[in-house]
């Protein structure tokens, strides 16, 4: 700081009040003379006060939290102290990647925590729609599926629908009528927990599961 400068411009740029300054202007260089803000302080008695009562910035405040979510998510409930912020579809969400299988999951897994359920059985579908399912529920909701063509008594689909609390009968997909009726025919005893899925695909799957569980049974 070579060429004089005011005494409010300085206890500005030193995050100080004008009196502050003037008060230590006085006790530290009286010969000066400086009594208002727009007076001009001699460089050198600028660069001492500047030493004196230079400050440290005040620290730059913690990056607020954030989370980016496509409008499907921004429904979901938000996570606590983490502002939201909807993005189009043109962004990717942080909570799905942008994936339907995964946005569709999650609205799932939130319809069954929020009804405090966990297991869904699901009936029918591929190898590969199962392997999705389970790792997009991991942790979340138990699920168990029953292969479509594969052998299926009574009492093991009796024992399956007595542990779910969701049933999916996934009937656009591989599944011989054979296994559908093990888990359909006794619609009246579980008719609360059935579901029907007429669509293909993991998404169709977990938005049909989700409706049925957000519905209240009437
Ligand atoms: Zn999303």
């Amino acid at each position: 700081m070579a060429r004089p400068v005011r005494v409010r411009n300085l206890a500005r740029s030193l995050n100080v009040s004008e009196t502050e300054l003037l008060v230590w202007l006085a006790e530290n260089a009286p010969a000066a003379d400086l009594r208002h803000p727009a007076d001009f302080l001699p460089a050198d008695i600028a660069v001492r006060a500047q030493q004196a009562l230079g400050r440290a910035p005040p620290p730059a405040p913690e990056p607020e939290p954030v989370e980016r979510r496509c409008a499907g998510c921004a429904k979901l409930p938000p996570k606590p102290g983490v502002r939201l912020i909807e993005v189009g579809a043109d962004a990717v969400c942080d909570m799905c990647g942008s994936s339907a299988n995964k946005r569709a999951a999650l609205a799932m897994i939130g319809a069954f925590h929020a009804r405090g359920l966990r297991r869904l059985l699901v009936v029918g579908g591929g190898p590969g729609t199962a392997e999705d399912l389970r790792q997009l529920l991991a942790g979340e909701v138990d699920i168990r599926i029953v292969d479509g063509e594969g052998h299926r008594n009574a009492t093991k689909a009796d024992a399956d629908l007595r542990w779910a609390d969701v049933v999916a009968v996934w009937s656009s997909t591989i599944l011989s009528h054979k296994v559908s009726k093990l888990y359909t025919d006794q619609r009246a005893a579980f008719r609360d927990k059935l579901v029907t899925v007429p669509r293909r695909g993991v998404a169709a799957l977990c938005m049909a599961v989700t409706d049925k569980v957000s519905t209240p049974p009437g």
